[in-house]
């Protein structure tokens, strides 16, 4: 991927492989800007994210790497956070980065792309559960605390399909994105899940083409060897639709490069 802005490393304990092993990787698949943005810490579901002592580590191995590497390739600095009301903390939102991707893994505190929790997929209406996801990243939106929209269509995930139609459901909150002028991600960990398919679907993404909202590309590798898989998929998907440039961003501030 000429851009690929979400990466984790092993700090979020359930990634494998070492930073420069990631780096290495995506200097072979030609990446021009390569950016990390691992599950920022939370006093919520902290087995699966960084600790808070752990940002310094974390930030100065990656700043430390895009030293080494600076005449190879652009690395980026970044985190994951989650959107959780109650539960964002301000040493994470305030951090002196290049970008922050905003995700919701959580609906009313169920981790909702978990495998160990999919039995609550059956416990309610299954269109109740998308119109809930997609309000909530609506609410992220208009937060206006992120940069880049992770995974727009995550609860597909496990491939519970609603009955409803699905660009209806996500409308307003496509309309939230591009009011807050946020960048969506197309991220391929999509075709690594039972859903097989990017993140968000060819569907999504036309109806925010529409809508002027620009994209960036992602791994979202938890291996090094994700790095750049199924790249030619999602390039194509993106110029298919009419795309022909994706964002960067640096100290939080948006570039565009053409692809
Ligand atoms: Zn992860
Ligand atoms: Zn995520």
């Amino acid at each position: 991927m000429i851009v690929d802005l979400h990466n984790h490393t092993p700090l979020c304990n359930h990634a494998v492989g070492e930073i420069e092993e990631y780096i290495a990787q995506a200097i072979k698949s030609d990446t021009k800007y390569f950016g990390f943005s691992d599950h920022a810490p939370m006093d919520f579901d902290p087995k699966y994210r960084m600790k808070f002592s752990d940002m310094k580590k974390y930030e100065e191995d990656v700043l430390n790497a895009k030293e080494k590497y600076k005449n190879k390739i652009e690395i980026l600095l970044g985190y994951e956070v989650d959107y959780l009301k109650g539960h964002m903390d301000e040493r994470v939102l305030n951090a002196d980065v290049d970008y922050l991707i905003g995700s919701v893994h959580f609906v009313d505190g169920w981790g909702f792309d978990n495998p160990e929790f999919i039995g609550k997929y059956k416990e309610q209406d299954i269109d109740e559960i998308w119109q809930k996801y997609f309000d909530t990243i609506e609410e992220m939106a208009n937060s206006k605390l992120f940069d880049i929209v992770g995974h727009l269509d995550l609860i597909k995930v496990f491939k519970f399909m609603p009955n409803k139609n699905i660009n209806e459901m996500a409308e307003s909150a496509l309309k939230a994105i591009k009011n807050a002028d946020m960048v969506l991600e197309l991220n391929v960990a999509g075709y690594r899940k039972p859903i097989g398919e990017a993140y968000p679907s060819p569907s999504l993404l036309k109806q925010a083409y529409k809508l002027g909202i620009p994209i960036t590309f992602a791994s979202d590798a938890h291996k090094p060897e994700q790095v750049s898989m199924f790249n030619d998929e999602v390039i194509k998907m993106a110029r298919d639709i009419g795309y022909t440039e994706c964002a960067v961003y640096r100290n939080r501030v948006r570039e565009f490069i053409k692809f």
